[in-house]
């Protein structure tokens, strides 16, 4: 039977980038050798790490004066590495959801951390709107898609200080603008590549300005002068993910791929909302994901969600389990994920509506 991918992450790739990458763990650009076991210095190598920068840069329009670093280490470190090379007095941090909140902790470490305003009052289930950035700040960090609650900060604020985003999970998922941002990271296994390698954009004027040492390893500027060539680059998810940069070109770049998601989640979301059985977790519709699609059983129908589980995990669902902390489902729509996988969950939901009714 077909599956249905609707895992938060690591998640569903395009067919082209497993493909792809299948072949050339056998056989690596005709070398004869496999991807796995040649060196990161090769001359085949380097070419993809360049192409990976290079299409990097070309598909989000990064603007001059930024670089494209691919490291190791998850989302996770940079939730340290951003405060060791950023903060030197004052760091401000909006407060979105559990992700926001292990970086908050981290930022901690290094000097004063100011939570600029948190939805946690309500579970994480919308985006605080009203808050002052405060002018003296060093920087402001948000996380944009908050993959656990299923928000999203969809538009490019403007902030009076150096902008830092996490955008693990909604990375190449609409356009963004670039150049409001200072620094912007993400680990790329939920829309991008395999788990092992965290793709970081940052603007090199920011950095040098902290009076702390650094170890070389956590410097941004280590990575920037050796072209993420400092140490060996995770060389098999770096390759993956130039074959879905590839795949996300040739299907027409991100503002393409925004209007698919606009619809593939739209779809979900009107199901959701018109089916008396189930209904989303989300507060405010603006601040819907279109990467993570949360719902839980409708009121007086709490008792039917394993009953509800089980019938999708009967017809190919796999990973619609919510996380622990909202209960219920979440289907993630990263870019990959097939139009008729949203059919077939539509499809389990309505047959749910009809068997129960
Ligand atoms: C998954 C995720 C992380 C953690 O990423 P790791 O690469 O596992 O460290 C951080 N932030 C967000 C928004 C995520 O979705």
């Amino acid at each position: 039977m077909k599956k249905h991918n609707f895992y938060a992450g690591p998640s569903i790739l395009p067919e082209y980038t497993i493909e792809q990458t299948a072949k050339a763990v056998v056989d690596f650009a005709g070398t004869g050798i496999s991807l796995m076991s040649i060196s990161h210095r090769s001359k085949e190598f380097v070419a993809v790490m360049d192409e990976a920068q290079q299409l990097f840069k070309e598909l989000l329009n990064i603007p001059e004066g930024y670089t494209v670093l691919f490291l190791g280490g998850g989302a996770s470190t940079q939730f340290a590495m951003v405060p060791y090379n950023l903060l030197n007095k004052k760091a401000a941090y909006l407060n979105t959801g559990a992700w926001s909140k292990k970086a908050i902790k981290e930022a901690k470490l290094f000097g004063e951390t100011v939570v600029v305003a948190s939805s946690e009052d309500k579970n994480f289930a919308y985006i605080p709107k009203d808050y002052t950035i405060p002018a003296d700040a060093d920087y402001f960090h948000i996380t944009t898609n908050n993959t656990i609650y299923g928000t999203e900060i969809k538009t490019d604020m403007d902030s009076p200080v150096p902008l830092v985003a996490d955008m693990s999970s909604d990375i190449f998922s609409r356009p963004v603008d670039v150049s409001k941002y200072a620094l912007i990271y993400g680990g790329a296994q939920k829309n991008l590549a395999p788990a092992g390698v965290t793709f970081v954009i940052v603007k090199n004027d920011i950095l040098g300005h902290v009076e702390r040492a650094i170890p070389t390893m956590l410097n941004y500027n280590t990575h920037i002068e050796k072209e993420s060539m400092f140490n060996t680059p995770p060389v098999l998810p770096v390759f993956s993910a130039l074959q879905t940069l590839k795949w996300l070109k040739e299907k027409g770049g991100v503002e393409a791929m925004h209007k698919i998601n606009l619809a593939k989640a739209g779809r979900l979301y009107d199901e959701i909302d018109r089916n008396p059985f189930f209904k989303g977790t989300v507060l405010n519709k603006e601040d819907r994901s279109l990467m993570n699609v949360c719902f839980v059983m409708n009121d007086g129908h709490e008792d039917k969600e394993a009953a509800f589980l089980s019938d999708a995990t009967e017809k190919g669902m796999v990973g619609i389990k919510g996380h622990r902390s909202v209960g219920g489902f979440r289907a993630s729509t990263y870019n990959a994920l097939p139009d008729e996988s949203v059919d077939a969950l539509i499809a389990c939901m309505q047959e749910f509506e009809k068997n129960n009714s």
